[in-house]
């Protein structure tokens, strides 16, 4: 069975004129599966015929709450979706003064390493499918009943690991016919994958690019990031350079803020050097502490000092809210329970 979903609105169209459709046929299909429709019955406007048609040759992907846990401080919801087959996903509803922002995931967890990360403890079990992301917006915002303004690309996985099916959601999900979400109110995080920002940068796109940085320099950068050892922060300032010659765009760069090592008034400088002539935000994050990593955040003072040389450098910094606090908000860290206590289950029985 074909995934429906997944499909652009050209190729619905072309699919259902194979099938003898009118024209108009595709969109209509395409807006009841961007409205989060789960069966072709719902499709009321069809044919009768043509709904018994479809449902033989395509399945409608849906998600199920696995868990869900809410903010009492600032109305952050999470969500653990279990998909199809059986594997979970975390997706983060957060509230700003600039709407409703989701946080997606693209990958059933991740094979890039980050020492800090509770997303990539176990590897990556398999890439997401076009609307397995897409359902991340949909059903967040059907169950929630809050209308969804911003994505970030920002959640469990690699978007540029898994970069032809992110392409494909964000065609899907900028199309006026679907739910109409501008690039300029999407943002892709990567962990530095360079072919891939190189390709992004080719493609113009108007959303916002953010690299996770964590380092200013490569021997450090290799030691909490193994994707450095394969394109290092040389490389990546090069890609980033190139980046916003090619876009015009501002890059945002994450940093989180690890004691003792990438948190020193040097480091700060380092970055400063590096970044000359590229226009670029940076986000301050005091590191949320993973159970199984040594890891531990900076200190208030080391992050503020931090903050202040980047701006007496002429970069802005921001130092990144916490959202969430009282719930397991942070990357992977909600599944990473479920997948324990499914583990624990499994030996009792
Ligand atoms: N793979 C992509 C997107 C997912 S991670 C990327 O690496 O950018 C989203 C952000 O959270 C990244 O900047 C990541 O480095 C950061 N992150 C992961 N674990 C963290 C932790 N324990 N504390 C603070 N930030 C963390």
């Amino acid at each position: 069975m074909t995934d429906i979903k997944s499909m652009t609105m050209e190729e619905l169209t072309h699919t259902l004129r194979e099938m003898g459709q009118p024209a108009f046929r595709g969109g209509q299909v395409f807006t009841w599966l961007h409205r989060g429709v789960t069966s072709f019955e719902e499709m009321s406007d069809l044919p009768r015929a043509l709904r018994e048609q479809l449902a033989q040759t395509f399945h409608i992907t849906a998600p199920t709450v696995a868990r869900k846990q809410e903010s009492r401080l600032d109305g952050t919801v999470k969500y653990l979706w279990e998909l199809a087959d059986g594997n979970c996903i975390e997706t983060v509803l957060m509230q700003y003064h600039h709407g409703n922002t989701v946080c997606i995931s693209s990958q059933v967890g991740c094979r890039m390493g980050c020492a800090f990360c509770a997303s990539t403890i176990a590897g990556k079990v398999r890439d997401l499918t076009p609307s397995e992301m897409l359902d991340q917006v949909l059903f967040t915002q059907l169950d929630s009943g809050r209308e969804i303004s911003n994505i970030v690309l920002m959640g469990i996985g690699e978007p540029l690991d898994n970069m032809d099916t992110v392409l494909r959601f964000l065609t899907l999900v900028n199309h006026p016919k679907g739910l109409n979400i501008g690039m300029r109110h999407i943002s892709l995080s990567t962990c530095g994958v360079i072919p891939g920002i190189r390709r992004l940068a080719e493609l113009q796109l108007q959303l916002t690019l953010s690299v996770s940085l964590h380092a200013p320099d490569s021997e450090t950068r290799s030691r909490i990031m193994p994707v450095n050892r394969a394109y290092d922060v040389e490389e990546l300032f090069a890609a980033c350079h190139d980046y916003f010659q090619k876009t015009g765009r501002r890059i945002s760069f994450e940093y989180a803020m690890i004691d003792g090592v990438n948190d020193r008034p040097e480091d700060a400088k380092e970055l400063l050097r590096r970044l000359k002539g590229l226009p670029a935000h940076f986000n301050l994050i005091p590191l949320n502490h993973v159970e199984e990593s040594p890891l531990k955040p900076s200190t208030r003072a080391a992050v503020a000092a931090f903050q202040k040389t980047l701006e007496d450098g002429g970069v802005t910094a921001t130092v990144r809210r916490t959202l969430g606090g009282d719930i397991d908000a942070s990357c992977g860290q909600l599944r990473r329970k479920e997948m324990e206590e499914r583990k624990k289950g499994a030996a009792e029985s």
